[in-house]
């Protein structure tokens, strides 16, 4: 049995209105990613751990997410980016911090991962190492987007908080809102697992601001028995060892979906407002999460589920 499950950022508050125009888009970039290292994994070409770094590459280059090309704007208006990537076969582990001229931070993760030590590298370090490794270089202004600079000016024009473009659909429809962290969990042929995440963190973010993406055990973690990445704002998955606890609660013998249950409840009341993606070395996934949407989507031994609001998108019809 095969898995892969991704999710594109989860976000907003109230009742699903819909659609917006430019979903279509990311639900293409979506069933494009599931369809494409899906059939690799079943077949057995790459592992969980190549398949989630495809995968999330492959996201990254989709504009529309926040992460890579696309990602959200910092408080100065530049984009820093953070990504990481776990193993459940070994526990290994690689993480970047506010990186700024690389195409793929979770390729770059990757190469610290396989590197073996150390696990975490921060900015102009991390940006150097991976630009050695072979990960593509690229001017941080090439990461802008229109559609990010134009979010990023409401948010100044408002005065508001980091992150409040967001969360606060009241602010902005979902297309404009800074949602769109992206990840992915997988189960290869072997029974093995990995979890890889990537983020241009929050609008406004503050100079230097670390998330719970590039934390493992917090935004990412997986294990011989669960592979997690998480979304949401950020502090509060980090305050709970999100990810990490999802795994420990779940090795109590809890199901997959009432461990994922504990998580949400545990970050709900310190703001912690996201979601979940996991899959168990078992065959068990689910993609759960607490706010008006997450753009999410699961391949099951050739079948593909993609879901933004609270029901799946009917593919069929997306099709014709
Ligand atoms: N967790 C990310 C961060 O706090 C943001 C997100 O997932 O939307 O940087």
């Amino acid at each position: 049995m095969t898995i892969l499950a991704i999710h594109g950022g989860a976000g907003g508050d109230g009742e699903w209105r819909g659609l917006t125009s430019l979903d279509p888009e990311r639900i293409r970039c979506m069933q494009n990613v599931l369809q494409s290292i899906g059939e690799a994994l079943q077949s057995g070409s790459i592992d969980a751990l190549e398949a989630v770094t495809q995968a999330v590459e492959l996201m990254e280059n989709e504009p529309l997410f926040n992460a890579g090309i696309g990602s959200v704007l910092d408080e100065d208006g530049s984009v820093t980016m953070d990504a990481s990537i776990m193993n459940g076969l070994d526990g290994a582990a690689g993480s970047v911090v506010n990186v700024r001229r690389i195409r793929h931070p979770i390729r770059a993760a990757y190469c610290i991962l396989k590197q073996g030590w150390p696990v975490m590298l921060n900015s102009e370090a991390a940006d150097e190492f991976a630009i050695e490794q072979g990960v593509e270089p690229v001017e941080p202004t090439w990461l802008i987007t229109k559609l990010r600079q134009k979010q990023w000016n409401l948010w100044k024009d408002k005065n508001a908080r980091p992150g409040a473009t967001d969360e606060d659909d009241s602010v902005l429809d979902h297309d404009m809102e800074g949602m769109g962290t992206v990840g992915a969990v997988a189960l290869d042929v072997h029974g093995n697992v990995a979890a890889a995440t990537s983020t241009g963190g929050m609008t406004g973010k503050p100079k230097g601001r670390i998330g719970d993406t590039p934390i493992i055990g917090a935004g990412t973690w997986a294990d011989t028995n669960i592979a997690v990445s998480c979304t949401g704002v950020g502090e509060a998955f980090i305050r709970t060892c999100a990810a990490h606890r999802l795994a420990a609660k779940y090795e109590t013998g809890l199901t997959l979906q009432e461990a994922c249950q504990d998580v949400l409840d545990a970050v709900e009341p310190i703001g912690g407002r996201g979601g979940i993606i996991a899959v168990t070395s078992d065959g068990s996934v689910a993609t759960p999460f607490q706010t008006m949407l997450m753009y999410r989507g699961v391949w099951s031994d050739g079948t593909i589920t993609i879901g933004i609001g609270p029901n799946d998108v009917d593919l069929d019809s997306m099709d014709s």
